[in-house]
């Protein structure tokens, strides 16, 4: 069973509740769809958990290049590069120099499916609507691409014969079987910051042998989150957006 995690941002206490369903699980692999950090308020204590895994299957998002690459940042709402300002200033010698070392764009996993941080060809993009998705489809080959950046948990799914492109939101817990025949881009939600108006954080499993997933929403201390970010001194937006999921 494959973990999949995107979108972190920094948050300690949503990471924790992730690793601790991990741990009571058969996870055999943690995928990463990048944005480990920004926004958040504890960037070193969540790479510390991460990089005590030796990630094997990771992709920097936009925000990892922001706060490891200054002058990246220029489509950022202020809030979002003043955090990953106050991130690179903050972050020690081995973390900065974890994330500057983070594979830039599409990733393979053992020839099982691909990994990318926004669109499989550029980390910036959006797939927001059907159209931006048809697009992206083009920019990957194998059936399947689990991508992040959204904070939208989702799966669009083409169907080439047919001619088809649906896109729906999974219920948690319920099991998803991918169809043979049908190609996928696929969105596990954010664990950091969801933006569905569900605050709950987000991430899925996948059973590449049995081609089925699920989507996980579970609760975590999200005043604690908050409190991290305030105590940072980052925007006070970004600590009340936890409470509405936005
Ligand atoms: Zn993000």
């Amino acid at each position: 069973m494959d973990l999949i995690l995107s979108d972190i941002h920094a948050n300690l206490p949503a990471l924790k509740v992730v690793l601790r369903y991990a741990k009571r699980r058969a996870i055999q692999r943690f995928v990463f769809l990048g944005d480990l950090v920004g926004y958040g308020g504890q960037p070193n204590q969540v790479l510390d958990l991460i990089m005590h895994l030796r990630p094997r299957f990771v992709v920097r998002g936009n925000h990892d290049r922001a706060c490891a690459f200054p002058g990246t940042d220029q489509f950022f709402s202020m809030p979002a590069r003043m955090a990953a300002f106050w991130t690179r200033e903050h972050l020690t010698r081995e973390h900065l120099r974890f994330l500057q070392e983070l594979p830039q764009g599409m990733q393979d996993v053992e020839g099982q499916y691909a990994i990318a941080h926004g669109a499989p060809r550029d980390e910036d993009t959006y797939l927001l609507h059907p159209r931006e998705a048809l697009a992206a489809f083009h920019g990957f080959e194998g059936h399947l691409c689990f991508y992040g950046h959204t904070h939208l948990p989702g799966i669009y799914e083409l169907d080439e014969v047919a001619g088809t492109l649906t896109s729906r939101v999974p219920e948690a817990g319920s099991w998803v079987n991918l169809k043979e025949g049908c190609r996928y881009l696929i969105n596990p939600g954010s664990v950091g910051q969801p933006r569905d108006r569900d605050p709950r954080l987000s991430f899925m499993t996948y059973d590449p042998d049995r081609r089925r997933l699920r989507l996980h929403r579970l609760e975590y201390d999200i005043g604690a989150a908050a409190r991290g970010i305030l105590e940072a001194h980052l925007h006070p937006n970004l600590a009340e957006r936890l409470r509405h999921g936005i």
